[in-house]
């Protein structure tokens, strides 16, 4: 049978993304919704057959754990509300994945964590790039090493933020911070996919060129990792600057994703002229049927708890370098969030 997911938050990612990539997945289906919003409820019902009983709000959202149909509670709400919706979908029984960034700090990722243990349920982060080929591709040439080893890595997240100086991705409440945590974390992970490894340290430096605009949250910031074998990463992350790419360099080559983190199709190249290329198949439904998958065949669950608790770990070790003047900040991960 396939698995029940309900979304829990209809907006723009739901909507555009989540929602129409349920509709082709093999191993899970739309089932049920969560919103704030009566009409919206509506409406999603009539799109996606969506039968009244599997309908919730935030209020009576813990009630879900009394309804078989719902097997996935896919939390996609503005950042400070992953934990608590995370946590109650755990207590209520369901299997969860929470979205990117997991939560706004170590310690609710630490709760979210210890909720899916102690309820026996399983735990993913909406990182769609881990099942993502082009990724999966950058991932085997680390592995398998043609162009030896890694010596450099270097990413970019962002976007140009123009429009409404009031969402919540600017309210430092809703958002737990700035390009950091919205596309900071693509660049966190692609210099560790693109390394094979967690780095061992990190520094940082923030800009603001548009204070009157950014008023509570980051706008830019770079940071330079040190990994265990001496390779050296760089990050920037934005919210004033469109940024997509990411390049690695090895001992004998390079290759390159741009862009490296949209919805795609993406495109990459190697220092052979080789063009990486996959046919385009929507990352959101490989990501979920991964997961589905995972909780049905106990297959590998490509983007643990643990994975999004390492990267906010690594984002709070740069706002801790950016306060203290750059400096450089141990970070001691081991093998935290690595799925081989
Ligand atoms: P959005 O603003 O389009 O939607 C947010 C939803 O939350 C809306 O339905 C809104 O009604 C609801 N909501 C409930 N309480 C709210 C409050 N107090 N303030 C504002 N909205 C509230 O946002 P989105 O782009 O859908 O992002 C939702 C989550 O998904 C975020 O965590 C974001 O980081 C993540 N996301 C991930 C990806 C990805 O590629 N993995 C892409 C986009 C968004």
């Amino acid at each position: 049978r396939k698995l029940g997911v309900a979304l829990v938050g209809l907006g723009g990612y739901s909507k555009w993304q989540l929602a129409p990539a349920l509709l082709d997945t093999k191993y899970c289906y739309l089932a049920g919704i969560v919103t704030g919003t009566p009409s919206k409820g509506k409406e999603w019902m009539r799109t996606y057959n969506i039968p009244k009983e599997n309908v919730y709000n935030y209020d009576n959202f813990d009630e879900i754990a009394k309804n078989s149909a719902i097997d996935i509670v896919y939390v996609v709400l503005p950042n400070s509300m992953h934990a608590d919706f995370s946590i109650r979908a755990a207590k209520a029984g369901k299997h969860v994945i929470c979205e990117k960034p997991m939560a706004v700090s170590v310690a609710e990722c630490d709760a979210i964590i210890n909720a899916c243990n102690k309820a026996g349920v399983k735990l993913s982060v909406g990182y769609r790039m881990q099942s993502d080929p082009y990724t999966n591709e950058v991932k085997r040439l680390v592995k398998e090493k043609p162009f030896g080893t890694v010596q450099y890595v270097s990413s970019d997240a962002g976007y140009y933020s123009g429009g409404n100086p009031n969402q919540w991705r600017l309210n430092k409440k809703l958002s737990g911070g700035g390009a950091l945590v919205n596309m900071g974390v693509y660049a966190i992970q692609s210099n560790i996919y693109g390394t094979g490894t967690n780095p061992i340290s990190v520094s940082a430096q923030e800009f603001s060129t548009r204070p009157e605009y950014f008023k509570d949250t980051d706008e830019t910031i770079t940071a330079q990792m040190q990994f265990p074998n001496g390779a050296v990463g760089n990050l920037f992350t934005s919210h004033n600057a469109n940024a997509n790419r990411l390049f690695v360099s090895f001992k004998s080559g390079w290759v390159e994703l741009n862009p490296c983190h949209s919805y795609g199709p993406l495109a990459g190249r190697t220092s052979e002229g080789r063009g990486i290329s996959f046919p385009h198949r929507s990352q959101q439904l490989i990501q979920m049927d991964d997961f589905a998958k995972h909780i049905l065949t106990g297959s590998t669950n490509f983007a643990p708890g643990e994975m999004g608790k390492r990267d906010m770990i690594i984002v709070e070790a740069i706002y801790k370098s950016i306060k203290e003047g750059g400096k450089t900040i141990p970070l001691n991960l081991g093998n935290m969030g690595i799925v081989s």
